[in-house]
Order: C-alpha cells, then structure tokens, then sequence
C-alpha cells in the first residue's frame, strides 16, 4: 500500500516537471534554458519575449473582453442618442 501511494506521488512529480518543460508560448524546451521567465505562478516562458507576448495577449483579451461590454451599453445608448439627435434635427430645421 505504502508502495503505491509512493508510486502516485512520484507520477505526480514526473507531470508537473513536464509541465514546467517547455514554455507556454512557443513549446520550446526549458531544460537546457537557464532562465525561465514564470508568469501567473505557474506558468513558464523560455525568454521575456515569450512571456511579454502572452501578457500582452492577456490584456488584449481583458480589453476585448472589456470593449465587448461597454459597446453593448454604447448600443442601447447611441440608440437613444440617435433618437434625441433626429428630435433636435427635425427642431432646428423647423426653426430654420
Ligand atoms: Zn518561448
């Protein structure tokens, strides 16, 4: 039993060695990198590039993320805002 559990816990090792093998971005093998750049904790880039890239792609979704539900309140806003601007058109024609 005690030989099993052993066993577990080594698998356990073997995949999370594997896991910080190569890096995150580009695949590229870790074992012979002296440096690797880890990013969130857990996850491991071969160079700064690679990681920058994966920030920059991270903050590219927050925004995406960030756009998608601000333009889905400028919809139904713009949407009044049209309304009010034909309202003050029509006014100012009629004025004139
Ligand atoms: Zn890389």
């Amino acid at each position: 039993m005690a030989s099993a559990a052993y066993y577990t816990g080594c698998e356990y090792k073997n995949y999370e060695s594997h896991f910080l093998d190569s890096c995150f971005l580009c695949n590229r093998s870790l074992s012979q990198n002296h440096d690797i750049f880890m990013y969130r904790g857990n996850t491991p880039f071969c160079s700064q590039e690679c990681r920058q890239e994966q920030i920059e792609m991270d903050e590219a979704d927050e925004k995406r993320w960030k756009i998608s539900t601000s333009r889905s309140k400028l919809n139904s806003e713009s949407a009044k805002e049209t309304d009010t601007n034909k309202a003050i058109r029509a006014g100012t024609v009629a004025v004139a």
